[in-house]
């Protein structure tokens, strides 16, 4: 951690992003990419601290300030902590980016009862624990900007993916619903479903299921972290300061 003090670059910037699951991936893409925009970073992740490391590192040779933090999304305590030690160590959260997430894929009539409730608490119970953190402090600074992670699933739904579409589906509704709460007090909320994204998440999916899927994408690629990454970086930026409560597909056309 540089000392905010002695970082007089910093300081001007002003901006500060915290995003969820910051260590790889597509949290990592939109870490490396508000760096690059002029944020300092707040960045949670759960057990993988060599990744975290590296996305610190590049953090840093972005000249950007940067926190990283073990955090597991479920734990409500964690994340509060988390909130207070990224406003306390970088400033002002501006940016607030639920990027953590996971998949347990299985036929609904195989699905265990644990794989239900790790994605519904990962991905929807911890979009709302970070919300509910920094509701109140953007609330009470004049607004802010939130973008929430949901999936091409979570909008059409996916065979074996009861337990993951519905955790999505609800991050859309959960978004739509702070932008309206929080519309008056200049807080936007928007949601982006990216379609098929090469990482490591999908990169456990059989050879066969990938091909498959490459044959619906009229753009004739999976997507990259950065794709999604740059929608992200427009939706926090003053250009979308008119843009609240909507749903921004990145996926090459796959749900069409
Ligand atoms: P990924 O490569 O598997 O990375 C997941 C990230 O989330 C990692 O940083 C991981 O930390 C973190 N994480 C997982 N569980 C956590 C928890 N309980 N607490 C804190 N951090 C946690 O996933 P990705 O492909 O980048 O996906 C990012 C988001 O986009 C997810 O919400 C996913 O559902 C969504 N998405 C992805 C795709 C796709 O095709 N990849 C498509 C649609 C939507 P560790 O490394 O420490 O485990």
């Amino acid at each position: 951690m540089s000392d905010p003090k002695s970082d007089p670059t910093a300081a001007e910037s002003g901006k500060v992003a915290l995003v969820t699951g910051g260590s790889r991936g597509i949290g990592r893409a939109v870490v490396e990419r508000l760096a690059r925009e002029g944020h300092d970073i707040g960045f949670c992740y759960r057990s993988d601290d060599a990744a975290a490391a590296l996305t610190e590192k590049e953090v840093r040779a972005l000249g950007r300030r940067v926190l990283s933090r073990r955090v597991d999304v479920t734990d409500r305590t964690q994340i509060r902590d988390f909130v207070t030690a990224a406003e306390d160590e970088l400033g002002p959260v501006s940016a607030a980016v639920t990027s953590a997430g996971i998949t347990r894929d299985s036929p609904l009539v195989l699905m265990a009862d644990e794989d239900w409730d790790a994605v519904l608490r990962t991905n929807l119970d911890g979009t709302y624990n970070l919300c509910r953190a920094i509701a109140f402090p953007m609330i009470k600074r004049g607004g802010g900007a939130v973008v929430t992670l949901s999936s091409v699933a979570g909008v059409a739904g996916n065979a074996g993916q009861t337990n993951y579409s519905a955790s999505k589906a609800g991050i859309i509704g959960f978004t739509r619903s702070l932008a309206k709460e929080g519309g008056r007090h200049g807080i936007r909320a928007n949601t982006v479903a990216p379609g098929f994204i090469d990482t490591d998440m999908t990169s456990v999916l059989p050879e066969k299921v990938s091909k498959q899927m490459l044959g619906r994408i009229p753009l004739g690629r999976f997507g990259r972290p950065e794709d999604v990454a740059s929608m992200v970086a427009y939706l926090v930026s003053p250009e979308a300061s008119y843009i609240t409560g909507q749903v921004f597909q990145v996926d090459g056309g796959i749900a069409l």
